[in-house]
């Protein structure tokens, strides 16, 4: 990496050390204003604590020296924020068996035998990304699917949404898993497939990742978040995260200063508020807060586990999984809130979402509507439930890019009468309710062009469906870029420090290869990030990417 050549700007009697400002000049800056509109800048002057003097205009004057970086007319945006995201996860992922994007059982099978033959000393296979509605069979998979091909040891392979996995048959013996068992609530178990709170029968059982490995995916995760301009996240917890390790690995680089995305730590339910009995400072210069508790009201889609309303209309027998009856879910949220604490609570179905509105507004008369309360996903809403977020200060916190993943699955669970308020972003901002975005990596790509992209188009990277996807349900590029940055911000309690270049926050902030505004949507998707910088330091840069965690503070 070249250092940025050195020029003297403005008088040099000023009383700040000399060449501590940096100012990045010559760029082609965009950012959502506090009222909602795009707003453009030609230069960004950073101070040398790390944070935002305040963008210029190509006639001001900077009046100050500083160190001069040349942004070469490049599109100059604030860093993204995800508001829902899994940093570990993502980086264990990284490491372990993929079978993402496959097309068959087969191909999962060729997958597993190379990975098993490849790492001979490992005790258990993990792996995670299968999704049955890719496969040729459209059918789950089963433990003789897996023990064709590796039976001498447990093999573990997760659905990419997180709410399935199926076990081989060692797997089911080392738990103690038979036929006899039965699921916990909430749960389903058939032929080596366990479902949403089933998963614990196994997971129990699994050797936890060892502390190097849970730095080297820290690391990992870090390194394609940077790569993808995301410089904040707002990480979520799974029902069974070792929340404590994470953590503690997150703390750990922390210390060790290289910790470069700031996270926003939401806990795994109650139990970890034993120790942490209220959120935490900032720590770490702003890198590490925990500021939440996540829950989860019912299952996902795809595994038939959201509930809803009515049944299914691809397996009409069903409505879907129910994780808690009203009083245990007000009984849970209460103890958070007395806490203190902001709560995340994953919902999907139209029956979850309306349970969780109801929970929330309880809570919303007994500690005010400024607490946050969060909903996660608020992917199928019936309607009549949107105005409801509004008076109760809820957010719904949305990934755009499980819209475009899930189109033609939701069609079949749903049927064509019940998508008014599926993946409904205009209808919650039309509503006058707070919208957050993120991806819900690794279920989706950290990458946020592709969701910026379905945000303002309802079509996929490859422009389908024509028109898009329930087109009255698209945003601007402004509310679009607005939910990645400010919204997820408030999102997360970091309004004040992060989510827009202005006077006193963090500058952290992204170049990238094209103009949002002057391309359409496909183009947008495909949108490369040049440099990554946190804190007004350089920490990822495509042209030297070969060790991006490498550089910076
Ligand atoms: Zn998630």
């Amino acid at each position: 990496m070249k250092q940025p050549a050195l020029l003297a700007l403005g008088l040099a009697l000023l009383p700040t050390p000399a060449l501590a400002n940096t100012l990045v000049t010559n760029v082609n800056g965009v950012q959502v204003a506090a009222d909602g509109q795009l707003q453009h800048f030609t230069g960004l002057l950073i101070g040398d604590d790390g944070k935002v003097v305040r963008t210029l205009g190509p006639a001001d004057d900077v009046g100050v020296k500083a160190m001069v970086v040349d942004g070469h007319g490049q599109t100059l945006l604030p860093g993204f924020i995800d508001a829902h995201g899994h940093v570990m996860d993502l980086g264990l992922a990284a490491m372990r068996l993929d079978v993402g994007g496959t097309r068959s059982i087969g191909e999962v099978q060729q997958r597993l035998r190379d990975y098993a033959a490849a790492h001979p000393e490992t005790k258990w296979i993990i792996g995670f990304g299968w999704n049955q509605e890719l496969w040729a069979e459209k059918r789950f998979p089963s433990a003789a699917d897996l023990d064709s091909v590796v039976s001498d040891r447990p093999v573990v392979l997760e659905r990419v949404d997180g709410h399935a996995i199926v076990a081989n048959s060692a797997a089911l013996r080392a738990a103690g898993v038979t036929s006899t068992t039965k699921p916990p609530a909430g749960g389903e178990i058939r032929d080596g497939l366990f479902v949403d709170a089933a998963r614990t029968l196994i997971e129990r059982v699994e050797p936890a990742p060892s502390r190097s490995e849970l730095d080297g995916a820290l690391a990992k995760a870090q390194a394609m978040l940077l790569s993808y301009g995301v410089t904040s996240v707002e990480v979520m917890s799974s029902p069974n995260d070792p929340w404590r390790a994470y953590w503690d690995t997150y703390d750990r680089a922390g210390r060790n200063g290289t910790l470069k995305v700031r996270l926003m730590s939401y806990t795994n339910g109650v139990e970890p508020l034993k120790t942490f009995t209220r959120p935490t400072a900032w720590l770490h210069r702003d890198h590490l807060r925990m500021v939440g508790v996540k829950f989860y009201a019912d299952g996902a889609l795809g595994s038939r586990g959201a509930w809803l309303k009515q049944p299914y209309s691809d397996k009409p027998d069903t409505r879907g999984l129910q994780f808690h009856s009203d009083a245990e879910m007000l009984r849970l949220a209460e103890t958070a809130a007395a806490h203190g604490f902001q709560i995340a609570t994953h919902a999907i179905g139209d029956a979850a979402n309306a349970q969780l509105i109801s929970i929330y507004e309880q809570l919303s008369r007994k500690y005010g509507t400024q607490r946050r309360w969060r909903i996660e996903h608020f992917q199928i809403v019936d309607p009549v439930d949107i105005p409801r977020l509004a008076p109760a200060g809820i957010i719904a916190s949305m990934q755009p890019t499980h819209q475009t993943s899930d189109r033609l699955m939701a069609e079949a669970r749903l049927g064509p009468n019940r998508l008014a308020g599926a993946y409904a972003w205009r209808s919650v901002l039309n509503s006058g309710a707070k919208l957050a975005f993120g991806t819900d990596f690794p279920v989706e790509s950290p990458n946020p062009f592709p969701g910026l992209s379905a945000a303002i188009s309802r079509q996929d990277v490859n422009g389908q469906p024509p028109g898009g996807w329930i087109p009255a349900e698209r945003l601007t590029l402004g509310q679009a870029l607005h939910a990645y940055t400010r919204g997820a911000a408030y999102a997360g309690f970091a309004e004040q420090k992060i989510g827009a270049l202005e006077p006193g926050k963090w500058a952290d902030f992204i170049l990238i290869d094209r103009d949002p505004t002057q391309i359409d949507a496909q183009s947008l998707a495909k949108a490369q990030v040049l440099e990554t910088w946190i804190a007004g330091k350089r920490v990822f840069s495509r042209s030297s990417a070969a060790s991006p965690t490498e550089r910076g503070q």
